[in-house]
């Protein structure tokens, strides 16, 4: 099973907001920290604070806070809101497959992809940034920024 590259984002992001404890994180910081693109960034945090995992402050000594709720999350719980339903392969592509109706093939690769995501669910956010992994991200500066001109916003405080 594979998640999607958004999903890997979203979670590198918030790994790194739950040891940023009191630094001041742009969007642009982080994405640079991440080595993600802004514009990926910014999808990926407007998502996660629909979630109620990560809250924005806009404005001067604005910047981006892992929730209560973002630290206590199950990983599980955050993958399957991002990867959505959908298939694990692609059973309603353009053209369907014409087992679909039918196929026992994809009920186990149902079954395999639950399986997948109850694996993440005791798996909490505070739990991934436990020693070694919460000292490495620390690490990470706000001068890693990895964006390039054409991906900077003006109204990128957050
Ligand atoms: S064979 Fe089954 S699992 Fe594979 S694409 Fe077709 S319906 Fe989906």
């Amino acid at each position: 099973m594979r998640l999607t590259a958004f999903t890997d984002l979203s979670l590198r992001i918030v790994m790194r907001l739950a040891v940023a404890e009191d630094e001041l994180l742009t969007t642009r910081d982080v994405a640079g920290m991440v080595a993600m693109p802004y514009t990926h960034a910014a999808k990926a945090v407007a998502r996660l604070s629909d979630m109620g995992l990560v809250e924005a402050r806009r404005g001067r000594g604005g910047g981006l806070r892992l929730t209560d709720a973002g630290h206590r999350a199950s990983v599980g719980w955050i993958a399957r809101e991002l990867e959505g339903a959908g298939d694990v392969v692609g059973c309603e592509d353009d053209p369907p497959c014409p087992l679909r109706s039918a196929c026992r093939l994809r009920t186990a690769l149902r079954r395999a992809q639950e399986a997948f995501f109850a694996s993440l669910d005791p798996v909490t956010v505070d739990s991934l940034v436990a020693s070694p992994a919460g000292a490495v991200l620390a690490t990470l500066r706000a001068s890693d920024r990895g964006s390039t001109p054409e991906e900077t916003a003006p109204e990128s405080r957050v």
